[in-house]
Parts: C-alpha cells; sequence; structure tokens
C-alpha cells in the first residue's frame, strides 16, 4: 500500500513561512548555488528549492513527494545562498527542519537494513566515541595490509577512497590540560568525531597554537560530537542530546572560550540556541555557550602572535570551507594567518567559495553530484599552480583529498593551523 500523502510541516522541528515568506524570488543566489552552477535547472537552486518547501508548507505538495525528497537530499547546506541573499532568507532554517520532517514522515518507511544502517552510522558511532576508534583501528589494519582495495568488491569502493591515512594513535579527550605561563584565558578544546582520529596532528598544533596565543587549553572527557552530521541528516533530537551534552561539558570546564578547528562544527557549535524553543530552559544556556564559541583561526587572528620563524618554500592556495564562510561569514583571519607565514606564496583559486562537494556525508548520499563538484574544486585548484590546499575543515581536506589523488594531481592539503604551527619551533611543546 502506498504511504499516506503529508500535506504540511508539523511538530516543532519544522521551516516556518516566516523564513521562507522573505525570499522575494530575485535570483541573486543563483550563481552562487553549486548544484544551480552544474544543472542549470531552477529546482536545484535556492530560490526552486524555497518555492518547493513553500509548497510543502502550504499544503500543496506531499512531503513525501519524490521531488522534494530528492531537492532537499541534493542540496548540499553549504548556504552559499544564505550569505549573498540580500533579503536575508536564513536558507539553513528552513533545510535543516525540512529535511528533519522528512525523517519523521518517512522514519518508519525505512527498510531493515537503512534503519540497522542509520542506528549503526549515526546513534552508536557519533554518540560513542570509543566505537568510532574502534573503527578506525579497523580501518588502519585495512589501509596496513592493503585490504582496503577489496573495498569496491562489497560496494564500498566510495567510501574508502574517501578515508585518508588513519594515524597510529587518536587524540582522546582525557581530561589533559596543557599550562601556558600568565595564560590570559583558559581555551576548551572541542576535540570532536572524525577529527580525533583521522587528524590529531591538527589537534596537537591547535593546542601549540593556542599557548603561543597565551591560552592554557583544556581537553574535558565529558564533550562529545557537536551534531552537525547528525542535524544535517534531519536527525533533530540526536543533535539537540549532543548539544545539551556539549554545553554542559563547557559549563562544568570553568574554560574562557571554547574553541573547535572543524569549520562544520563550529557553525553548529554557534547555532545551538536555535534548536531549543525560547520556552526551553536549554534555550538560555545554548545562547550563553554559543557566544563563547570561536574558530581556533578567530582566537588566533584576534591576538599578536609571536613572529614565526621557519620558512614555508611553496605555493599554497585556500579552500573556503562552506560553513567557515558561509555560515560563521569568516573569510579573511584564515589568510591573514596564512599571510604570516615566512616565504608561504598565498594563490586565490577561482570560486574558492563554492562547496567542494563534502558537506557532511554528502558525498557518500549523493556520489555523482559530489564528485563533479570536487573535480570542479581539482580543476580551480590546478590552475594555481599550488603545491598545499590549505583549509578548515576535515571534510573539506577528506574530499579534496581523495579528488586530487583519484585525478592524479600532486597538491596535498593541509589545515591552516598545521601549516601556522610548522613556521615555529617546537622545544617548548612535549609532543
Ligand atoms: S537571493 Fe534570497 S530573496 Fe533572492 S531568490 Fe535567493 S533566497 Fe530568495
Ligand atoms: S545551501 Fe548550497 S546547495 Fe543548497 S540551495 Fe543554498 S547554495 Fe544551493
Amino acid at each position: 500500500m502506498p504511504p499516506p500523502l503529508v500535506r504540511g510541516f508539523s511538530g516543532t522541528d519544522a521551516p516556518a513561512a516566516a523564513v521562507y515568506d522573505t525570499c522575494i524570488r530575485c535570483g541573486l543566489c543563483l550563481q552562487s548555488c553549486p548544484t544551480y552552477l552544474e544543472t542549470s535547472l531552477e529546482t536545484s537552486g535556492p530560490r526552486g528549492r524555497i518555492s518547493l518547501i513553500r509548497a510543502v508548507g502550504e499544503g500543496h505538495l506531499d512531503l513525501c513527494s519524490p521531488g522534494f525528497v530528492e531537492q532537499m537530499s541534493e542540496c548540499l547546506d553549504c548556504r552559499a545562498c544564505e550569505a549573498v541573499c540580500p533579503s536575508g532568507v536564513r536558507y539553513g532554517r528552513l533545510i535543516e527542519p525540512a529535511r528533519a520532517q522528512i525523517r519523521s514522515a518517512q522514519g518508519a518507511q525505512d527498510s531493515l537494513l537503512a534503519r540497522i544502517g542509520r542506528y549503526v552510522s549515526l546513534q552508536l558511532l557519533f554518540r560513542h566515541l570509543g566505537l568510532m576508534r574502534a573503527l578506525a583501528s579497523v580501518l588502519r589494519f585495512a589501509q596496513f595490509t592493503r585490504l582496503d582495495r577489496l573495498a569496491p568488491l562489497a560496494g564500498l569502493g566510495d567510501l574508502a577512497a574517501l578515508v585518508p591515512r588513519i594515524p597510529g594513535s587518536a587524540f582522546v579527550a582525557r581530561g589533559q590540560r596543557y599550562e601556558t605561563p600568565q595564560a590570559a584565558g583558559l581555551a576548551f578544546l572541542h576535540t570532536g568525531c572524525i577529527m580525533h582520529v583521522a587528524f590529531p596532528r591538527v589537534h596537537e598544533a591547535t593546542v601549540r597554537m593556542l599557548q603561543r596565543a597565551g591560552l592554557a587549553v583544556t581537553v574535558p572527557p565529558d564533550q562529545g560530537c557537536c551534531g552537525a552530521i547528525a542535524i544535517h541528516a534531519g536527525e533533530a533530537d540526536l543533535g539537540r542530546e549532543m548539544a545539551r551534552k556539549n554545553i554542559a561539558a563547557f559549563e562544568r570546564s570553568g574554560a574562557d572560550v571554547y574553541v573547535v578547528n572543524a569549520a562544520g562544527c563550529g557553525s553548529a557549535l554557534k547555532e545551538y540556541a536555535e534548536m531549543f524553543p525560547v520556552s526551553d530552559p536549554w534555550h538560555e544556556r545554548a545562547e550563553r555557550f554559543s557566544s563563547r564559541v570561536r574558530d581556533v583561526v578567530e582566537v588566533l587572528d584576534a591576538v599578536e602572535l609571536p613572529s614565526p620563524s621557519i620558512a614555508f618554500d611553496g605555493t599554497v592556495t585556500y579552500q573556503e570551507p562552506c560553513h567557515l564562510a558561509n555560515a560563521q561569514r569568516i573569510t579573511a583571519a584564515p589568510r591573514r594567518l596564512l599571510m604570516k607565514i615566512p616565504g608561504l606564496r598565498l594563490v586565490e583559486m577561482q570560486e574558492s567559495t563554492l562547496c567542494c562537494g563534502s558537506a557532511g556525508i554528502y558525498n557518500l548520499t549523493q556520489p555523482e553530484m559530489a564528485r563533479r563538484l570536487g573535480e570542479r574544486k581539482a580543476t580551480a585548484i590546478g590552475m594555481t599552480g599550488a603545491t598545499t590546499v590549505a583549509t578548515a575543515n576535515p571534510g573539506c581536506a577528506m574530499h579534496v583529498d581523495a579528488t586530487l589523488r583519484r585525478t592524479g594531481a600532486q597538491a596535498h592539503v593541509r589545515h591552516v593551523v598545521e601549516l601556522l604551527d610548522d613556521a615555529y619551533p617546537r622545544e617548548r611543546f612535549s609532543y
């Protein structure tokens, strides 16, 4: 029997008419939208998607109609449209609730296999980071023994290609404390889910740079995943659970600032309050929390750092993470930090703010569009002649790196903070 038609939105996690009605249909966002640029289809652009959301909200279109579901999935949630909209449409406040509505209507119709996959990936792995580390160990073993070459036989070729070289040890939040003489404050380091197993060296570089910025650093063990992946996948309740955990951990820590080095996480952490109705006591706590969240590049850019002394001999181009440039509106700070490095030549790529196709788990759910956008990005990188691509988000780092390897390009990808940290001597530090 076909599922019943669903007209209109319901419940608290719903796109609000007050948001979609601010769209004046001017179309100024179209040329910023990666999926519109790739398809030239109105429905694959922000204006078309907002019209679809309005049509469902007003009861003219079924929530679970294939066209609507497809467009809500094809959108990268990169928020490039939001950054250029003259009418101030808060597009992120439409797409994420729209996905939550679809999820809640379709959840019961998922196959058993899909439900198990969703439970294992979202409810287990991102909630219990010990399991994430166990999975990382398995992946590391598969990479070491070259068993990962068999992944395509199991239909996991795209996933295996995306996984970076897993290092021997993770950066686990165990309550470490890194003291700094005459510290100006205490920074709480958010270690995240993917970041702490795939890029522990970025956390190590972040600690050293925060110390150079005059801050002591604490890494409380009661923190968790930021919830961005769950929120983007329409799992609003799980996102709220993760938000409550991080807010409470920060309150207990006594830290002055909550520092994050993954742009996607930072964007979610700064918007926690929007997940709770104003009447919920967590709303106010979330507002207080989010006012203390800073991307590491913001922290480092705001202080007088000691002058870096080790030269970088190479050309770097900067790939802007969507959730740093579009959601947090941070574009100048990472460039200013890179320019501090002696010898570094920064060359801008075309379309630096255009999404690379990573977008959380988009490269797994929409592999064809992710591949097209990745190759578009690789071409733009190639035109700069850069040997290094700097970025500030693990998802971008993995997707761009995988695309460069697939296309035979020689450039490699590094976090802005790693490049900056390399420009300083390390004797003072225990790593
Ligand atoms: S720029 Fe803003 S107002 Fe104009 S069509 Fe896009 S979303 Fe609507
Ligand atoms: S969030 Fe990105 S992909 Fe989605 S409509 Fe806006 S610009 Fe296009």
